[in-house]
């Protein structure tokens, strides 16, 4: 399984099963639809491109092979990675700052509940381990 500090590439859908297998048979139906099929209909939405919508559809079955974050893909210089590693937390769920962490700019703008799921998560964590404790 792919694995991050900051939970993107655990939730990530490229690779998996479900998600691959509704992509190609998206393709097999598209793939015989002509481009210009509904340009009589939708010529006053140039947005809207068919070679485009086939090219995205081929990029996630180009895209399968992804290790993840901690196996060498992601953000070049990613500050979560790098704080997360001089701290020695494996997931940033499980780091006693992330409320107040600020490394989270550069992905809050394309994710802006990412927070707020860790958040989440952090709660499950602590609960698991308050369980562990008790229960050892
Ligand atoms: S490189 Fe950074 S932003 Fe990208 S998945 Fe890894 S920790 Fe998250
Ligand atoms: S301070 Fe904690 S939550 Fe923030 S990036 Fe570093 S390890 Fe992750």
């Amino acid at each position: 399984m792919r694995d991050s500090y900051c939970s993107l590439c655990e939730d990530c859908p490229l690779g998996r099963h479900d998600f691959l297998e509704t992509v190609i048979q998206m393709k097999e139906f598209v793939d015989q639809i002509r481009d210009n099929y509904w340009s009589h209909c939708c010529a006053a939405e140039p947005e809207f491109d068919v070679q485009q919508f086939r090219k995205s559809l081929d990029w996630f079955l180009k895209h399968t092979e992804c290790p993840g974050c901690k196996a060498g893909r992601g953000l070049a210089d990613c500050p979560i990675r790098k704080c997360a590693r001089e701290r020695h937390v494996e997931h940033c769920y499980q780091c006693a700052e992330l409320e107040q962490c600020d490394k989270f700019d550069v992905l809050i703008g394309q994710f802006p509940d990412l927070k707020n799921l860790l958040r989440r998560r952090q709660l499950k964590f602590w609960a698991r381990e308050y369980h562990k404790k008790q229960n050892p």
